[in-house]
């Protein structure tokens, strides 16, 4: 029997259990977000020596010296945002690790924080875990912020928000009114922004303006990143934190304990990867992914779902209703199973009972041939269903 407190409020994740769905229907998997390609080689070679030289022990807990110092060259080069290596960055087991830990380290009990709806759906747990309230503000794909709402949002209780650009699901890439409507917000209201600016280098409209760089939001910002999908090692967990001294003062001490420290090895090859790799490598990184997307994209219009075209991150959210009446996860499952392809349903990036039921989530992080052939497989569902309703198909499917 569960008798956790804190696990009462939440679900499994849905996006690693469809993983696990299209492995059983041998399906592609266009659920979770992780990249079928190589990474760069000058990162593995890093990694492979950092190896060879054993450096196999922890790192300093917040982060080896290395890569502290080639995210500060980093910042500067970027955003021009200095960020002190000793007092100002700390280096956690992916963004997923950073956010937790500075919802853990920041947030009392009872305090409310901003969160978009859609939302990646580990913030849900993360809130709940940090005992916060989270307040919904809508970010819908190719719709502009409604910032009358999110102006309401804002109260005397309000500790956080959580800004993600470009986003995950949306797609959007907040532009610089929509940033600074939010940071006169945080400061008027004494609020933290913490941004999840994991897909910074993934974009296809607009530039990426990191939170901390708007004005009076350098010292109000603890800013997320990570290696994950910039470098395409989902699975090697080194993402990192950039926030003020007091703030990373109290993020460190929960780092600490939750994980003691990233993987002292791949830390070194992160690093490489910082100093070693060109705008080139950024320019092409972007451009690979617009022509995953326009592949995508237009299949999915094809085959009859309403969506829009995202500005940055590697998803897309579908409407299907023109497709099928069943919910989400009825479809997604209908999906897998009768044509092949395996998305996320789309109430898992929505609060329990809201608007996710005729949504599901696409990734595009994915070779040209995996997604040509998912394509082809999308683009067959419009002739599929004039032969064998998809409901009957769902019936027949779940019967077997
Ligand atoms: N961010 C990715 C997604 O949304 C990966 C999620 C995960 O499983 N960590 O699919």
């Amino acid at each position: 029997m569960n008798t956790a407190r804190r696990t009462h409020g939440f679900r499994e994740s849905v996006i690693r259990g469809m993983t696990r769905l299209a492995r059983e229907h041998n399906s592609i998997n266009l659920a979770q977000g992780f990249p079928n390609f190589p990474a760069p080689d000058l990162l593995k070679e890093a990694a492979i020596k950092a190896i060879g030289d054993d450096i196999n022990q922890y790192a300093i807990t917040w982060g080896a010296l290395r890569l502290r110092e080639a995210l500060a060259r980093k910042y500067q080069r970027w955003y021009a945002i200095s960020a002190d290596p000793e007092r100002e960055i700390t280096v956690t087991c992916g963004a997923t690790e950073a956010m937790i830990a500075t919802l853990l380290a920041v947030v009392n009990p009872g305090d409310e924080v901003i969160v978009f709806e859609p939302f990646y759906e580990n913030y849900g747990p993360d809130t709940i875990l940090a005992d916060a309230r989270p307040v919904y503000v809508p970010l819908q794909p190719g719709r502009a912020l409604d910032l009358d709402r999110l102006a309401a949002a804002f109260s005397s209780r309000t500790r956080a928000i959580i800004v993600n650009t470009p986003s995950n699901p949306a797609g959007r890439v907040l532009g610089r009114a929509e940033l600074e409507a939010i940071g006169d917000l945080c400061v008027r209201h004494d609020a933290l922004a913490i941004t999840d600016e994991i897909y910074e280098h993934i974009r296809f409209d607009g530039e990426h303006l990191p939170m901390a760089t708007l004005p009076g939001m350098r010292e109000r910002t603890v800013t997320i990143s990570g290696g994950s999908k910039t470098f395409s090692v989902t699975g090697w967990r080194v993402g990192w934190i950039i926030a003020p001294p007091a703030l990373t003062g109290a993020i460190r001490k929960v780092h600490d304990f939750l994980t003691v420290g990233a993987p002292a090895p791949l830390q070194e090859a992160i690093a490489a990867a910082l100093d070693g790799l060109d705008e080139a490598f950024y320019r092409q990184l972007a451009e690979t992914y617009r022509g995953r997307r326009d592949l995508l994209y237009s299949a999915l219009v094809d085959a009859g779902f309403r969506c829009t075209a995202p500005e940055g991150a590697y998803y897309i959210l579908a409407d299907f209703s023109a497709l099928a009446s069943m919910d989400d996860t009825e479809f997604s499952v209908w999906l897998s199973r009768e044509v092949g392809v395996t998305p996320v349903p789309g109430s898992s990036f929505f609060r329990e009972g809201g608007a996710g039921r005729p949504l599901v989530r696409f990734v595009f992080c994915k070779t040209e041939a995996v997604l040509t052939e998912a394509a082809a497989r999308l683009r067959s569902i419009g002739g599929a269903r004039q032969t064998r309703p998809i409901e009957v198909a769902l019936r027949s499917g779940l019967q077997r």
